[in-house]
């Protein structure tokens, strides 16, 4: 995870990305002390110098399902099948990342167009299901890959700026996978 102290003995820990994970989720630095054995101040000054807010934004993002309202779908397959599809997606979208920063145009062509066939099922289960995305998100919609492997193409001779780029896109994705809700049903 890019470059870090080598003097930080979490980040040295051999558990460090389910550290980094448990502290993203807000578990207490006493508990996590206490668990892996670390010093409570090395965890803080790691929170503070080695996680910064966007890692942590991505952490969380991950494969987790969180935020999808599953409570509230009606039929159990597709329950899963959604939840499924929603969590492929954060790994795609990582993917296309890689790709992109690789330049391997193989790649990414296969991972767009299996994203593209992801957002089209999400949107045909959820159609089928009665419900609807609240916010109608362009985020959700097909032509949104696109734009963003042109964006992030466009931007291949300024890598900085193109990390910015993809920093705001993450947020934006995440925030996206987490306003995926039914609609209100009628009653
Ligand atoms: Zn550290």
């Amino acid at each position: 995870m890019g470059k870090r102290g080598t003097q930080c003995t979490v980040c040295a820990h051999r558990e460090a990305s389910a550290i980094d994970l448990a502290l993203a989720r807000g578990v207490s630095v006493t508990a996590l002390a206490r668990r892996y054995d670390l010093g409570s101040d090395s965890i803080y000054r790691h929170r503070a110098n080695h996680l910064p807010a966007t890692v942590r934004a991505k952490l969380l993002a991950g494969p987790d399902i969180e935020g999808v309202d599953l409570d509230r779908l009606k039929e159990t397959e597709s329950e899963s099948l959604l939840a499924h599809l929603v969590a492929l997606r954060h790994r795609l979208f990582a993917a296309l990342d890689t790709a992109e920063e690789y330049n391997d145009a193989g790649t990414l062509t296969r991972v767009s167009s299996q994203l593209h066939a992801n957002l089209e099922l999400t949107g045909k289960l959820l159609g089928d299901l009665g419900v609807g995305v609240t916010n109608v998100n362009v985020l959700v919609m097909p032509q949104y890959v696109e734009l963003r492997v042109a964006l992030v193409q466009a931007l291949a001779s300024y890598p900085e700026a193109r990390q910015a780029v993809a920093a705001v896109l993450h947020q934006l994705e995440s925030k996206a996978a987490a306003e995926i809700k039914p609609r209100e049903l009628p009653s």
